[in-house]
């Protein structure tokens, strides 16, 4: 399968100046198919095919005054440039023509300096490489530093460069992997996403965000609420601006980190895993602590699941269409309502239960459940 594998980049003064005008290019040669791609639509004409298109925009416009110094930059991420818009339009007509399933897409619109996000794409054809001295060689930019946090696992395909919204750079890799599955183990897990914590296990278990990540969000609410109290336009709201920019980035890398870890920890420890689908849960928080919560456990998941598939172990997300956290997990029973602020309750059978870990562990049984379901097992009815 495919991974990413992303590393932070240090480009030199010099360097940082080849990147922009790169980024400059590629922006300029997608902004110029785009146009032309509409004015054809406009006009009624046949769809440009994408090997005329790139003779037009990126071949013949080079032979022009205006736009001669695109032949200042790697062709390779010209043609990059056109395969993303492309594929914006492939998905685009896929789209309403019903095609592709799904949320509708919208068509590809004009891109801009003002962009959070700079991104170019390097592929083999391009010859870029790790030097000997560990830097990333880009053609036509140099010998860049890179921090690498951990080992590529295989000789990458691509490498898309990426400047921030906070102004760091980043390089992407593209990675394939054949990995071995992982031993075999009896362990299995259900996970809750926790009303107090971020999440808690079937056995037990409650694992709270770790407090470096705490940290990063109180100094992003500090951030933010500086910025408001800005004046508009003026100069020091620009430098809060590029503060809170800083401190989101912050805050989603230890995120990121966290989850990595964590779900690495999961993934090795059980054969299955269980975790409650986000979409259809979700009641009694508030918007913002909801959303942000969310995104996190979305991102928490979505690892979960790839890196089930990687080393060959189970995961099944569970739609809580069941009341997982009023149903006794000892004997099936359905308690009245329970309000959120019982932490804790006795059922009638004699069982007391966390209401988390209750609901963890229900998760763990119709996960089971569909498991052997999937597998033509016979499951008897609770
Ligand atoms: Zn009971």
């Amino acid at each position: 399968m495919q991974l990413r594998y992303n590393f932070r980049l240090y480009p030199t003064a010099g360097q940082r100046q080849a990147l922009a005008s790169a980024f400059g290019c590629a922006r300029t040669v997608f902004n110029d198919g785009l146009r032309m791609r509409q004015e054809v639509r406009e006009k009624g004409l046949p769809y440009i095919s994408d090997g005329d298109l790139s003779k037009r925009v990126i071949t013949q416009a080079k032979k022009t005054s205006e736009r001669s110094w695109l032949g200042e930059v790697s062709a390779v991420i010209l043609q990059q440039a056109l395969a993303d818009l492309n594929s914006a339009y492939h998905n685009f007509f896929a789209s309403i023509t019903g095609k592709r399933k799904g949320p509708r897409i919208a068509p590809p619109r004009f891109r801009s300096k003002k962009d959070n996000r700079q991104a170019i794409r390097f592929t083999k054809n391009a010859r870029f490489s790790i030097t000997p001295g560990e830097k990333l060689r880009l053609p036509k930019i140099g010998d860049v530093s890179v921090r690498w946090s951990r080992d590529l696992p295989a000789e990458p395909s691509s490498v898309t460069v990426v400047k921030d919204a906070a102004g760091r750079y980043f390089a992407s890799f593209v990675v394939e992997t054949n990995d071995a599955p992982l031993p075999e183990t009896d362990n299995e897990v259900g996970i809750d996403l926790g009303l107090t914590h971020f999440a808690i296990l079937s056995d037990g278990r409650k694992v709270d965000n770790p407090r470096l990540l705490r940290r990063a969000e109180r100094r992003l609410r500090k951030a933010q609420k500086a910025l408001s109290r800005k004046e508009k336009g003026s100069a020091n709201r620009q430098k809060a601006r590029v503060k809170v920019a800083k401190a989101h980035a912050r805050v989603s890398d230890a995120r990121r980190n966290w989850a990595h870890k964590f779900s690495t920890q999961i993934i090795r420890d059980n054969q299955a895993v269980y975790a409650e689908n986000l979409s259809v849960s979700g009641l009694g928080r508030t918007r913002l602590a909801r959303s942000v919560h969310d995104a996190g456990w979305s991102q928490f998941v979505a690892m979960l699941e790839y890196k089930a598939r990687r080393y060959g172990r189970a995961f099944v997300k569970i739609d809580r269409f069941f009341p997982s956290s009023k149903l006794c997990s000892a004997c099936g029973l359905l308690a009245d309502k329970i309000p959120l602020n019982i932490r804790t309750w006795e059922c009638a059978c004699g069982a007391t239960h966390d209401r988390d870990v209750n609901a963890a562990i229900n998760i763990l049984a119709a996960g089971r459940a569909e498991r052997l379901n999937a597998c033509g097992g016979t499951v008897r009815p609770a």
